[in-house]
C-alpha cells in the first residue's frame, strides 16, 4: 500500500518524541512495502508472516528518506551511521502507523461515518459510498478495496485533504480491542453496526463478545455523535449500556419499520421497493441487503442528503468483486466465493432461492472458517437450514462443511448431497459431477470462506 503524504520529516519525527535538527527533508509518499519504495517515501515495516524490518535496506537502497524501526530491533546493528539517521524509533510499528494516521485525520474536520459489522460492511460502504458521491468525487474519500483493517484504515485517512467533505470509512475486526484502537483514530461522528453474528468467534468466544466488540466503535465516536444499529440486533443492550455511557445518540433502522421504505413486490432478480413514496426497482437479491439499504437510507437521511441523492445513489449500486456475481452461461453461477459465515451462508442462500423462481437451485458449499469449537454446531446448523430451503441438491466441499452435508442427507429428502474433500484432484471430481448430474440452466451458489479458495470451482464450472 502506498499514499501520497505531503510532511516535513521533522513533523513526522516529532510525533515520536524524536526532536532532532536534522535537515528538514520532505517526505512525498508512504508505504508499507519496499517494493514500493521511490525517491521521498516513508517506509512502515510491519510484521506480519515476515518481519518488515528484513526489508529497510532495500527500501533504503530504493530510496526511502526515512523509516520507522522498532526499538532495539536486531537490524540496527546491520545499519550505518548514514543509515541509522533515517529511523524514526518507534515502541510499535503498526501502532505508530495508526499515530500517524490520526495525526493526520486530526488537521482536518471532515464528517466521518465509520461501519463495522459481522457482515455486510462491503456492501454498506459501498452503498454509502454511492451516496456520498453525490456532492463530488473529489470531495469524499471511501475505503478502498478491503482496506478496513489496522493497516488499512490508515491509508484511507492518508486520503484526506483540505477538500474533504465526508468519509465513509469501513472498520473490520478480528480480535477484541481492534476496533476500539481504530476509532480512537478514525473518530467517526456516524457509526454504523450492520450486523452482530458469529464471525470470528474463535478469536472472540462468544456472540455477546462480538456484540461487546463492535460497540468498541462507541469509545472514539465523542459526545453527541450519532450510532446506528439494526433494530433486532443481538445484545442491543450491549449498545444501549455503552451509548449512554459515552453520550452517544442511539438509533435503529429495520427495513420493516421504515416508513420510508417498502418493499412493494418481491421478484427474482430483486424488489420493487418504494422509496420516499416513488417506486424504486432494486435488482439484488437477498432480503439480508436490504438490511444494508436501510442504514444507508437512515445515516444519510441525518446526514441531509436529499431523496433525490439518496435515490441516485443507491441506484447506481452494482453487486462486484465475488460478491454475489451472477454468470450467466450453461448454468446460472453465482460467484459469491468472496468469504463465508454463518450469517452471510444463510444470507446468500436466501437469495439463492429467490433469483432461481421456479428453476433449481444447488448450493456448492465450502468450509467456514474461524469458527473454532463451535464448527461443529454452525455447520449442523446451516445443514438444517439448507433442508428448509428447497434446494434441489447440495455439494459440500472440505472438512466440516461434510456435517451440512450430512444433516442435509439425514433429513427425509433424499437429495443430491456428495461432500468432497479439499485438493487438487477432488475439485476436479467436483466439477465433472456437477457437469454429469446437474441440468443446464440450474442456479449454482458457490460460496465458502476466503481460504477454501471457492473461485477454483467457478471457474472450473463456467468452463
Ligand atoms: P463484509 O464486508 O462484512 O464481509 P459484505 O458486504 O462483503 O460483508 O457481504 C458479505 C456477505 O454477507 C454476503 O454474502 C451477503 O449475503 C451477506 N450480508 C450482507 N449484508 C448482511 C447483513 N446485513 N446481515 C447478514 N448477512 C449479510
Amino acid at each position: 500500500m502506498i499514499e501520497i503524504f505531503s510532511y516535513n520529516l521533522f513533523t513526522i519525527r516529532s510525533l515520536f518524541g524524536d526532536t532532532r535538527l536534522s535537515e528538514n527533508n520532505k517526505v512525498s509518499y508512504i508505504t508499507t512495502s519496499s517494493t514500493e519504495v521511490k525517491s521521498k517515501t516513508l517506509f512502515v515495516p510491519l510484521r506480519g508472516n515476515k518481519d518488515g524490518h528484513e526489508f529497510i535496506l532495500d527500501a533504503l537502497t530504493r530510496g526511502a528518506v526515512a523509516f520507522l524501526c522498532e526499538r532495539n530491533h536486531p537490524i540496527l546493528k546491520e545499519l550505518n551511521f548514514e543509515e541509522i539517521q533515517k529511523a524514526i524509533i518507534v515502541d510499535n510499528t503498526l501502532y505508530a502507523l495508526g499515530k500517524i494516521a490520526s495525526f493526520h485525520r486530526n488537521r482536518f474536520q471532515p464528517i466521518v461515518i465509520g461501519i463495522t459489522g459481522s457482515s455486510g460492511k462491503t456492501t454498506t460502504k459501498e452503498l454509502m459510498g454511492l451516496v456520498a458521491e453525490q456532492i463530488g468525487k473529489n470531495q469524499i474519500v471511501v475505503t478502498e478495496k478491503n482496506y478496513n483493517n489496522e493497516i488499512g484504515v490508515p491509508f484511507t485517512l492518508f486520503r484526506i485533504n483540505e477538500k474533504t467533505k465526508l468519509v465513509v470509512c469501513e472498520m473490520g475486526m478480528n480480535h477484541k480491542n481492534e476496533i476500539a484502537r481504530l476509532t480512537y483514530i478514525v473518530r467517526p461522528s456516524i457509526g454504523i453496526i450492520t450486523n452482530v453474528g458469529p464471525c470470528h468467534i474463535e478469536n472472540l468466544g462468544s456472540v455477546e463478545n462480538i456484540a461487546k466488540a463492535k460497540a468498541e466503535i462507541i469509545e472514539g465516536m465523542g459526545i453527541a455523535s450519532k450510532l446506528f444499529i439494526p433494530k433486532d440486533v443481538l445484545f442491543k443492550e450491549i449498545f444501549q449500556h455503552k451509548a449512554k455511557q459515552y453520550k452517544v445518540s442511539l438509533h435503529s433502522f429495520s427495513m420493516q419499520k421504515n416508513s420510508e421504505i417498502q418493499i412493494e413486490r418481491v421478484i427474482p432478480e430483486g424488489f420493487e421497493l418504494n422509496l420516499f413514496g416513488k417506486k424504486m426497482d432494486w435488482k439484488i437479491p437477498g432480503e439480508k441487503i436490504l438490511e444494508n439499504f436501510s442504514a444507508v437510507v437512515s445515516a444519510a437521511r441525518e446526514l441531509n442528503f436529499s431523496q433525490d441523492e439518496i435515490r441516485k445513489g443507491l441506484s447506481s449500486y452494482k453487486a462486484k468483486d465475488k460478491r454475489f456475481v451472477v454468470k450467466k452461461g450453461f448454468y446460472q453461477i453465482i460467484n459469491d466465493t468472496y468469504n463465508a459465515n454463518p450469517d452471510s451462508m444463510k444470507s446468500s442462500l436466501s437469495a439463492l432461492k429467490q433469483i432461481s423462481s421456479d428453476s433449481h437451485y444447488y448450493a456448492v458449499l465450502g468450509d467456514m472458517k474461524e469458527l473454532g469449537k463451535f464448527s461443529k454446531y454452525y455447520h449442523l446448523e446451516l445443514g438444517e437450514f439448507c433442508n428448509n430451503l428447497g434446494l434441489s441438491g447440495l455439494i459440500t466441499f472440505g472438512k466440516y462443511s461434510e456435517l451440512i452435508s450430512k444433516k442435509f442427507t439425514t433429513s427425509k429428502n433424499k437429495k443430491l448431497s456428495p461432500h468432497f474433500i479439499d485438493s487438487n484432484e477432488s475439485i476436479e471430481g467436483l466439477i465433472s459431477f456437477v457437469k454429469s448430474k446437474i441440468p443446464k440452466g440450474s442456479f449454482i451458489l458457490v460460496k465458502g470462506s476466503r481460504s477454501m479458495k471457492m473461485e477454483r470451482i467457478v471457474e472450473g464450472l463456467i468452463h
